[in-house]
């Protein structure tokens, strides 16, 4: 009889040669367990989902609680389900007043989608802005905003009027215009690398839209939720999107997405045509059950204060002449590396390390920098001994190399 890791080769898509092929039985805050007994410890939260640590009570409660009512009623718009209703009043009640219509999707690649379609229908225009070495997904809408060339050019054609500037370059902002619907910008940028901008840019961006008319649409999908070290990346930044896209953390382990815009923005799906964007799953209850408990964790606990304090720990623990530096915001980290072949070998290293794996990873845009976000529940204790997990890993790849 195959055993469940031959048959994952066998039966289920690859999308690489080198899946990690981990078998887990079980997660539980910061902790995976491996079929092979060994635990692991989570420093990439499922890449950017499990903020609030995997399976936390609240949100369990909560889906349990919703099963017991009722799962999928109606196609997404048309039934007043209190799930989607609750969770709707929670976001607008943390983001500033304009921003208080949402529309739920599945993911966050069709967050982007219907935000592209709101952004050409609202302003009447084609085109579309957005920066190299930004990801947005993976559908073709969303991968034409993405910046990296090869990662779509064997797709092409994707869609037209699609221009790509570059994230934090002043002088590029003059290519925003009266043609221009929309700027679809990360506020940190993730698979950039973990890129943080100055203010001072975003603000221009943002002055800029204004003055052409152009939406300014903010993908929050891996900044979201407290990753940052505030609720919101953008608040620390003092610039106010049209459109706001968030999706990964916030389900706090079930899918969901969403865009977010003015009632006034928002209102023109309803005509010309009617039923301009439709979702048979989006905003299902039982991910907007979780995703409630979730944001509610992180106000309760106040998880996104804390993000900055541990994520200066890292930042301290994590001295060594192979890190060249190490960027980023909150509990969103990037290590790097001299190149992919160093970090790999760390990597790999850590995972397999005897004492508790540690689970890291690269970036889809920027292979030698070691990706480090870990949930936000994650204590001084627990970064220590991932820290010290991967020095030795570092010491460990070094010598065998
Ligand atoms: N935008 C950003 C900034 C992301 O990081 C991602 C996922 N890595 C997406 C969009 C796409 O989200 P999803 O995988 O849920 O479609």
């Amino acid at each position: 009889m195959l055993t469940p890791r031959q048959l994952f080769f066998q039966h289920v898509a690859q999308t690489s040669d080198f899946p990690l092929a981990l078998e887990i039985e079980k997660a539980e805050g910061i902790y995976l367990h491996g079929s092979n007994g060994q635990r692991y410890i989570d420093l990439i939260s499922g890449i950017g989902v499990s903020n609030v640590g995997h399976r936390h009570p609240n949100v369990v409660a909560a889906i349990q609680e919703q099963l017991e009512k009722y799962m999928h009623l109606m196609v997404y718009g048309e039934f007043v389900q209190t799930p989607q209703v609750q969770l709707a009043q929670a976001l607008a009640q943390t983001l500033p007043e304009t921003l208080s219509s949402v529309y739920f999707t599945n993911s966050g690649t069709e967050a982007v989608e219907g935000a592209m379609k709101l952004a050409k229908r609202y302003t009447g225009r084609r085109e579309i802005i957005s920066c190299f070495n930004a990801y947005h997904g993976a559908t073709q809408g969303a991968l034409s905003l993405s910046g990296g060339e090869w990662f779509k050019q064997s797709f092409r054609p994707l869609l037209p009027g699609i221009r790509h500037i570059q994230h934090g370059k002043l002088d590029h902002l003059a290519q925003i215009t009266e043609q221009t619907a929309a700027v679809f910008m990360e506020v940190v940028q993730g698979e950039a690398g973990v890129r943080v901008p100055d203010p001072a840019y975003l603000q221009a961006v943002r002055q800029r839209c204004t003055e052409v008319g152009a939406l300014l649409v903010f993908d929050e999908i891996q900044t979201g939720f407290g990753r940052t070290g505030t609720f919101w990346a953008f608040e620390s930044f003092s610039v106010v999107p049209d459109i706001l896209l968030c999706a990964k953390g916030m389900g706090g382990g079930m899918p969901i997405g969403a865009f977010i815009s003015s009632p006034e923005i928002m209102g023109v799906f309803k005509t010309n045509p009617i039923l301009g964007h439709i979702t048979t799953f989006g905003g299902h209850p039982v991910s907007c059950a979780a995703s409630l408990a979730t944001l509610q964790v992180i106000q309760a606990e106040k998880l996104y204060e804390k993000a900055e304090e541990k994520g200066q720990l890292f930042r301290q623990l994590l001295t060594h002449p192979a890190i060249r530096e190490i960027r980023g915001k909150g509990l969103m980290l990037a290590a790097e590396f001299e190149s992919f072949e160093v970090l790999k070998a760390v990597i790999d290293r850590a995972i397999a390390s005897d004492k508790i794996g540690v689970l890291t990873d690269w970036f889809l845009f920027c292979d030698n920098s070691m990706r480090i976000a870990p949930p936000l529940v994650i204590t001084e204790d627990e970064i220590r001994l991932a820290c010290a997990a991967i020095l030795d890993a570092i010491e460990n790849s070094a010598k065998s190399n």
